[in-house]
C-alpha cells in the first residue's frame, strides 16, 4: 500500500488529504515566513490513530509535524522537510473538569474558546489562563510553547500550569506523565522525575501530546482596569518593579504606538480583580498612590477618562491589546516575542523604534509583564501579505529584532527556525549536545518536526 492508502486505513478517507488545495493551506501560516511543502494532512480522532500514524511515519522515515491552531506566526507548524502535518483539531473533547482539585483534562485539539465557554457554562467560579490570541488556538499548543495568559503575571507561564499529559512517542509508545501515571487524578506533575519538560518548548520534536491537564484558578467576581501614562522611557524599569512589589495585580501590560499621536506615549495598563468591591477599590487606591508618588515631577499621570471602548478592550478575556497594533492593508501581523529581563526594556524600546523606522514601519508595542521578573517584549510589525517586498522587509526586521534580543541577554519566545539557530549558536555547547542526545533518544529516526531545535554543526 502506498502512504496515502495506509493513512486512509487508519483515519478514514475524511481524515486524510493530499489534494493540492488543502496542502496549499497547510504549507503556510499567517506570519511572514516563506511557504514550505506539505505531502499529506492527517486528522486523527483517537490516541490509537495517532499511534498508528506515528508507527508508519517512523518505519517509513516520513517527517511529521503536529498542528494545533497553527497561530504562533513563526511557521512552527509548517514542515521544513515535507511529510505529514498531523492536525489535532478532531481530538476536541474536554475530558474532565475536576472542580475541587481545580484542573481540566483536555484533548490536543481543544481551543482556548471551547474551554473558556465550557467553564463559563459549567464551572463559573473557575478560569484558565487565556492567551491574548485568536480563540482557535489550542490549550495544548499554547501550554507546550510556554505561552502566557491573562493571569500569568499573577500565576506564571501557562506551561507552569501543566499537571501532566498523555503523549505518543515517535516510536509509538503511549506514555502517561505526571500524577496520572500512578493515580486516576491528573492533579500534579510531582513529586516525580519532571518528565513534562521533555515535551514543553520542543516544538513537537519529541512526541505528540494527545491529552493534557491544565490548572484552573478562582474566577474573581470583580475586575477593573487602570491606565497610567508617561513619556519617560527610562522610568519603565523602576515603575514595573514598584508595581510588581505592590503585588496586587491580575494582569499588567505596556502598550504604545507612534500613530495616532494620542497613543505615542508609554501606557501602563493594570488589571485588578477581587471577590469584593471594597477589595477592588483598595487595590485601585494603592496603585494610584504608588504611581502618584512615583510620578512626582510630572513623569507619570493617571488616565482619568479611559474611553469605554478601551476599557472593554482591556477587560475582555482575552484582552485585545494587540488591536493597538498598526494593521496595514493586507492584514499581515508578526512580532518577535522577546522574553527580556525588565532592566533591558528601555534599551529594547529605543532599538525597536530604530528597526521599525529602518524598514519604513510604524512602531507599535504590546508587552506583558510576567511574574515580576521578566517581560514579553513584543517587537510588532505589520505588513501587506500581497506585497512580497513588504513581507521581505518584515522578515528582515524580525531577524534584526531576534539578533538584538539575544545580544542584550534575552530569549526569543516561539522563535522561527532562524531564531532557534541563533539560540543554538549562543548556547553552552554541552547544553546543545544534551538537546541533540534527548532528541536522538526519543526520536531515533529524526521524524518529528525536523529542522526545529537542530544543533548547529
Ligand atoms: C495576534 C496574536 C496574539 C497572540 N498573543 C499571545 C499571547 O498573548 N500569549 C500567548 O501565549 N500566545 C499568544 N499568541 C500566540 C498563540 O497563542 C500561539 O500560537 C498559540 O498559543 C499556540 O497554540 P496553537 O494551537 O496555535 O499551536 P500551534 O501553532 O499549532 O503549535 C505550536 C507548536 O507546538 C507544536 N504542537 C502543537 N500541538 C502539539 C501537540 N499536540 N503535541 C506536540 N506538539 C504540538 C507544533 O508543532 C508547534 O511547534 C498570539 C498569536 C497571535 C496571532
Amino acid at each position: 500500500m502506498d502512504i496515502y492508502d495506509s493513512l486512509v486505513t487508519i483515519v478514514g478517507k475524511d481524515g486524510v488529504s493530499n489534494s493540492q488545495e488543502e496542502l496549499f493551506l497547510y504549507s503556510r501560516d499567517s506570519g511572514a515566513q516563506q511557504p514550505r511543502k506539505v505531502d499529506y494532512v492527517v486528522m486523527p480522532e483517537t490516541v490509537e490513530q495517532v499511534q498508528k500514524v506515528l508507527l508508519i511515519a517512523n518505519k517509513e522515515k516520513i517527517p511529521i509535524t503536529p498542528l494545533g491552531g497553527g497561530f504562533t506566526l513563526s511557521a512552527l507548524v509548517v514542515p521544513n522537510k515535507g511529510g505529514i502535518v498531523m492536525d489535532m483539531k478532531r481530538m476536541d473533547k474536554i475530558i474532565e473538569v475536576n472542580e475541587i482539585n481545580r484542573y481540566a483534562v483536555v484533548e490536543a485539539g481543544v481551543s482556548q474558546a471551547a474551554l473558556q465557554s465550557y467553564l463559563v457554562k459549567n464551572h463559573p467560579n473557575l478560569q484558565h489562563s487565556t492567551p491574548e490570541a485568536p480563540p482557535t488556538v489550542t490549550v495544548v499548543g499554547n501550554a507546550l510553547i510556554q505561552g502566557h495568559g491573562h493571569i500569568s503575571p499573577r500565576y506564571g507561564m501557562n506551561s507552569d500550569m501543566i499537571n501532566g499529559m498523555e503523549v505518543v512517542l515517535p516510536t509509538g509508545e503511549i506514555c502517561k506523565i505526571g500524577s496520572c501515571s500512578v493515580s486516576p487524578y491528573w492533579f500534579t506533575r510531582g513529586p516525580l522525575p519532571d518528565l513534562p519538560g521533555l515535551f514543553i518548548g520542543w516544538f513537537g520534536t519529541t512526541g505528540i501530546v494527545t491529552k493534557l491537564s491544565i490548572k484552573l484558578y478562582p474566577k474573581p467576581k470583580y475586575r477593573d482596569v487602570m491606565a497610567f501614562v508617561t513619556d519617560d522611557i527610562d522610568s519603565i524599569t523602576k515603575a514595573v518593579f514598584e508595581a510588581n512589589q505592590l503585588d496586587l495585580l491580575e494582569d499588567f501590560f505596556l502598550i504604545s504606538q507612534e500613530k495616532p499621536d494620542w497613543m505615542n506615549h508609554v501606557f501602563f495598563v493594570i488589571i485588578v480583580s477581587g471577590h469584593f468591591e471594597d477589595e477592588i477599590e483598595l487595590k485601585k487606591k494603592a496603585y494610584k498612590k504608588l504611581f502618584r508618588e512615583f510620578g512626582e515631577g510630572g513623569r507619570m499621570e493617571f488616565v482619568e477618562d479611559l474611553h469605554p471602548a478601551l476599557r472593554k478592550r482591556f477587560l475582555d478575556v482575552p484582552p485585545l491589546a494587540a488591536l493597538a497594533a498598526d494593521f496595514r492593508k493586507g492584514g499581515g501581523f508578526e512580532y518577535t516575542g522577546a522574553i527580556l529581563p525588565i532592566d533591558k526594556v528601555p534599551e529594547a524600546w529605543r532599538k525597536g523604534i530604530e528597526i521599525a523606522h529602518k524598514y519604513g514601519m510604524i512602531c507599535s508595542y504590546v508587552h506583558q509583564v510576567l511574574m515580576g521578573n521578566s517581560i514579553m517584549f513584543g517587537f510588532n510589525y505589520s505588513f501587506n501579505r500581497a506585497d512580497e517586498e513588504d513581507v521581505e522587509k518584515t522578515r528582515k526586521a524580525l531577524d534584526e529584532s531576534n539578533r538584538f534580543t539575544f545580544e542584550i541577554g534575552g530569549m526569543v519566545w516561539k522563535g522561527e527556525v532562524g531564531a532557534q539557530k541563533m539560540a543554538m549558536e549562543k548556547m553552552d555547547p554541552n547544553t546543545a549536545a544534551l538537546i541533540k542526545r534527548v532528541k536522538g533518544l526519543l526520536d531515533p529516526n529524526g521524524i518529528m518536526n525536523p529542522g526545529n531545535w537542530e544543533p548547529v554543526t
